[in-house]
């Protein structure tokens, strides 16, 4: 399948404008050849034993090439790829390694994360939940669009709550907005090596993950050195969201 250009409103700029189709996570970062299902959410939601453990198979036809969609622009595409993918696949591409080069049962990684611009990489996940929801998400928080847009803002009012942690096992989360009972309202977004959490309204720091809305606060002049961070590394085997079970505790083995 060919992925083209398609006219469409933007979700950045929000033009009616020639779209061309964003990779998301950016192609870079582990994207670029991933084949993949599209699957109705109720029908995963009910099943998610069976198609996760049953081999039971998705109706529709495997894609390839890429995850992502129409959600950009071709210019809100360029600035993206100009002002922050490029950081995040830095940190993709060093966190990948960390996981792979050690051993599967290790839970938890320390990082030195003094060269990484983190402003860009929490701009660069902000954009990914952008381009995730429909429209309503952003008219719905407005500041999220203003902090993407603006490549230098430091702004983002303390309802916004990002948290972060590794992943490679199970299976890829999306990034649309959940309304939770545990937790409030979320979006989760997974894609190996990362998987990342925006809490909003909840006063209540979720305690599994590291929390890193203070990237908000970044400042590339005044780096810090050796500043470090630690990750859990968490199995998405079902696609709830916060649901971190291992293969074992799902198959009640444990
Ligand atoms: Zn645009």
């Amino acid at each position: 399948m060919r992925k083209g250009t398609k006219v469409g409103k933007c979700k950045l700029c929000l033009e009616t404008k020639e779209l061309n189709f964003e990779h998301i996570p950016p192609r870079s970062a582990f994207n670029k050849e991933t084949k993949y299902y599209t699957l109705d959410q109720t029908e995963y939601y009910k099943k998610a034993k069976e198609y996760t453990f049953e081999n039971l198979k998705p109706k529709s036809r495997k894609e390839q090439g890429g995850i992502g969609s129409y959600s950009f622009c071709i210019k809100c595409n360029s600035y993206l790829g100009s002002k922050y993918v490029r950081t995040y696949k830095k940190f993709a591409h060093i966190a990948m390694n960390i996981i792979q080069s050690n051993d599967i049962k290790i839970k938890a990684f320390q990082f030195d994360i003094s060269d990484i611009n983190l402003l860009n990489f929490l701009k660069q996940i902000t954009a990914i939940f952008i381009a995730s929801n429909n429209f309503i998400f952003t008219e719905c928080y407005p500041e999220l669009l203003e902090f993407v847009k603006n490549e230098n803002s430091n702004e983002l009012p303390e309802k916004y709550r990002f948290y972060m942690y590794l992943n490679n096992e199970g299976q890829n989360r999306n990034g649309n907005i959940h309304y939770t009972n545990l937790y409030g309202t979320i979006c989760e977004f997974t894609f190996s090596p990362f998987g990342f959490v925006l809490s909003i309204d909840n006063t209540n720091q979720l305690i599994k993950l590291t929390e890193i809305t203070s990237f908000k606060n970044y400042d590339k002049n005044r780096k810090l050195l050796n500043s470090n961070i630690i990750l859990n590394k968490y199995p998405t085997f079902y696609p709830f969201p916060m649901d971190y079970r291992s293969e074992k505790e799902l198959k009640g083995e444990t």
